[in-house]
């Protein structure tokens, strides 16, 4: 028996052909369908990968924060993205989704002004816009980690690139050390790594100091998206450690130029897709279900909009919780309506995406 499967131009009708040869097995018939519509639903998924989402940084001067800020919000309006960027006088970090036209359009601009030249993307593709609204923002660090006299482009820890990175990790006189906090490493990690006990990057300079014992291995520091590696690293520098290197894009670059080896987990992620999927190589799960305890990696926001936790969640228990991560949450006022995917977009009630600008 062989199974032919084929589309036809407008992609709107199946043929499925079938010839019989005598002596095969009929379960190898069944897993040949199985097969055919995996990857069926594989090719149709990639057909509608028409959006980018859109992960940079970069630490330029930026000389007028603020009239920047109101000029680069407009710009991304003109381009219908949407999604987050901090602007500060020590440069710009952030993440957008877009159509991949404008998206690209996005990128050679920033690419063409000479402040940005240096700018790395992470691109990935996705079905759909990954933010509801823009936010374009001025702050004083573009991630807040309070060494504000720290300046990268000074000093800072060695750039690997990916393929680097996974050829220097498994050294003996290397320590990776996860720079991120727990919520985001508890669902996924590099193997090995160091991880710290931390709610918020703002308190990675504190824990620095329970690291003594490392100062003469060579320590790789890494995050999603290599920017706060910049601080961190130059930051370890600092504090005497001799031998410090960072990995250039973080997890997210790791993923698409290496095939995410030896990541395991997913990677937390800010848009509205929660988690990623980085290791196409050797993927393992290494969380539980927050609420029953069975392996799980399905990372959901407690539905309860004050806990508002992230935890893994299994499918069962999100049902049966209702999206909630304990009794308490469940039964709380301000729960909200589960959809089975865990994820809350901030109300768009009043939001108006001219918000903040001075010329309207
Ligand atoms: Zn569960
Ligand atoms: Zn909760």
């Amino acid at each position: 028996m062989s199974v032919g499967i084929g589309l036809n131009k407008s992609q709107t009708m199946i043929f499925v052909t079938f010839r019989y040869l005598p002596g095969y097995p009929l379960s190898t018939l069944a897993l040949n369908l199985y097969l055919c519509r995996v990857t069926l639903s594989l090719k149709l998924s990639i057909r509608n990968m028409d959006y980018l989402i859109l992960l940079y940084y970069c630490y330029t001067p930026i000389e007028e924060p603020e009239a920047f800020r109101e000029q680069h919000h407009l710009f991304c309006l003109s381009l219908n993205l949407r999604g987050r960027i901090i602007v500060a006088s020590e440069g710009i970090n952030g993440t957008v989704s877009g159509l991949k036209e404008d998206c690209e359009k996005y990128m050679a601009t920033l690419k063409a002004d000479p402040r940005f030249a240096g700018i790395d993307f992470k691109i990935e593709e996705s079905p759909k816009h990954g933010f509801q609204k823009l936010h374009v923002r001025v702050k004083p660090e573009i991630v807040h980690s309070g060494l504000t006299h720290i300046d990268p482009r000074k000093r800072t820890g060695k750039h690997l690139e990916p393929a680097e990175f996974k050829k220097m990790k498994d050294s003996e006189d290397v320590l990776i050390l996860d720079v991120r906090s727990i919520y985001e490493h508890s669902i996924g990690k590099f193997k090995n790594a160091l991880t710290l006990d931390i709610e918020n990057f703002r308190d990675f300079p504190e824990k620095v100091k329970e690291l003594e014992k490392y100062k003469d291995k060579k320590v790789l520091t890494y995050c999603t998206g290599g920017i706060k590696c910049e601080k961190a690293s130059a930051y370890l520098l600092e504090q005497g450690f001799k031998d410090v290197y960072q990995l250039h894009g973080g997890i997210i670059k790791y993923g698409i130029e290496e095939g995410g080896e030896d990541f395991e987990g997913k990677c937390y992620v800010f848009d509205g897709r929660v988690i990623a999927d980085i290791n196409r190589v050797n993927p393992k799960v290494i969380s539980t279900c927050y609420v029953c305890g069975v392996e799980n990696d399905r990372m959901v926001n407690c539905a309860n909009s004050v806990c508002n936790r992230h935890v893994p969640i299994c499918e069962n228990c999100g049902w049966e919780m209702e999206g909630a991560c304990s009794a308490e949450c469940k039964e709380h006022d301000e729960k909200r309506p589960y959809d089975g995917t865990g994820y809350y977009a901030k109300e768009l009630n009043g939001y108006n995406p001219l918000k903040g600008l001075k010329r309207k």
